[in-house]
């Protein structure tokens, strides 16, 4: 073994949040490994400077052209993307360009801006490392893999919270929000209720990985123990397994390319018992087959599906929709849209801007006044 490096040096975007806060928790196990040197957050002022001060860390932004600065800055190797929403592409993007390893959980800067995130990383030399569990898990039974040689990959999804229940005409934001094997943040939990959050899994898996759309399935797998699953062409399937814990894939992604000790738990197949898989019911919940088809149509389609979902999203944890009416102003939307190829980041936020106001406009038509 040589000397150990020195520490790598994080800047953490959206550090309040579900991911950041475990990903400071990871940086405390590891003070010998990582060392953080800016913090940025949305809004809540008060939380990231306490967190600031807790960590020695100097640098601290609020909102997100703060966060893009602190995304290209000289100071940081690893730039981890926790910001939650569109709002975090123009950051992972200026990451890109500056050449750092960028640890990325805001799936949506993928499912925006996929192909602007790919013409940023070859032109600045940056990196992605995926944070999102299944795609940490799919990076991991990728490696050393000929690429000729994977016919498929398959996504697991817990199935969230309605998995087993009939009518979700009547879901309360309370009950989209007690999802069964995750803790996560308010706007990732609807999207795993919806299945919503496995639609954007998909377009980002397709980006990560460079694979067609017929070569990436979603399986529901209750107990969220295996994240991915790479089928190769003789058909082996190589499975990735890990204890239900966001700390696992931050740490392997802050550390990346090493593997270092951690405490996070560990699983017991016998304590186990049983690993179920099943069909999604792709009636039931729509919103993935919009994903798959805005995925296919590609060009500008991912970013107004996206922007169209963080809206009635919102609408529906703000009490002005119904859970069902979520897929419904996707799929407005959608149907409205009039595809374009989109080059930069301002062309993916205009169509963003474009399909916020459409889906505004959904849900000023569904609201039935009480
Ligand atoms: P969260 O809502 O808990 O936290 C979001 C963070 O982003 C907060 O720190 C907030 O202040 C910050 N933020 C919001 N808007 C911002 C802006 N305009 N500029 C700068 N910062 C801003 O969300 P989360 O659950 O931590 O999820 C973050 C991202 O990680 C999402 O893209 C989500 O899909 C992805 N992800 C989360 C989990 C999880 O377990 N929570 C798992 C996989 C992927
Ligand atoms: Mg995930």
């Amino acid at each position: 073994m040589t000397s150990s490096p020195r520490p790598a040096r994080i800047a953490i975007l959206g550090s309040t949040g579900s991911i950041g806060r475990q990903a400071l928790e990871v940086v405390r196990a590891l003070p010998d490994r990582l060392e953080v040197v800016a913090l940025a957050a949305g809004s809540d002022r008060e939380t990231v400077l306490a967190q600031a001060q807790d960590l020695g860390v100097e640098v601290v932004g609020i909102g997100e052209a703060d966060a893009v600065g602190l995304a290209g800055w000289e100071q940081a190797d690893v730039v981890l993307n926790a910001i939650v929403g569109a709002a975090g592409l123009r950051a992972s993007v200026a990451a890109l360009e500056a050449g750092k390893v960028l640890a990325l959980a805001n799936k949506e800067s993928l499912v925006a801006g996929g192909d602007v995130c790919a013409r940023a990383a070859a032109e600045g030399g940056g990196t992605i490392v995926p944070v999102d569990s299944e795609h940490a898990a799919l990076a991991q039974a990728l490696s050393g893999v000929d690429r000729a040689a994977v016919g498929r990959i398959i996504i697991t999804a817990s199935g969230g919270p309605f998995r087993a229940r009939a009518d979700l005409s009547d879901v309360t934001p309370q009950e989209a929000l007690a999802h069964p094997t995750w803790s996560m943040g308010p706007k990732i939990t609807v999207d795993s209720a919806t299945l919503m959050n496995k639609g954007l899994e998909v377009i980002e898996a397709h980006h990560l990985f460079d694979l067609a759309y017929d070569q990436i399935d979603v399986v529901v797998h209750p107990q969220s123990v295996v994240h991915g699953i790479v089928e190769l062409v003789d058909g082996t399937m190589l499975m990735q397994a890990a204890p239900t814990d966001m700390r696992i894939p931050i740490q392997a992604a802050l550390t990346y390319p090493h593997r270092l000790r951690a405490d996070w738990g560990s699983f017991d197949p016998v304590a186990l018992g049983r690993l179920e898989f099943d069909p999604v019911d792709r009636r039931r919940f729509p919103a993935l087959d919009l994903a798959y088809d805005a995925g296919r149509r590609g060009g500008s389609f991912p970013a107004a599906l996206n922007a169209a979902n963080e809206v009635a999203v919102r609408g529906f944890l703000d009490g002005r929709l119904g859970f069902p009416d979520i897929w419904r102003v996707v799929g407005t939307v959608l149907d409205a849209h009039e595809g374009t190829p989109v080059l930069d980041v301002d062309e993916v936020m205009q169509v963003d801007a474009w399909a916020r106001s459409q889906a505004l406009r959904a849900i000023d038509e569904l609201e039935v006044p009480v």
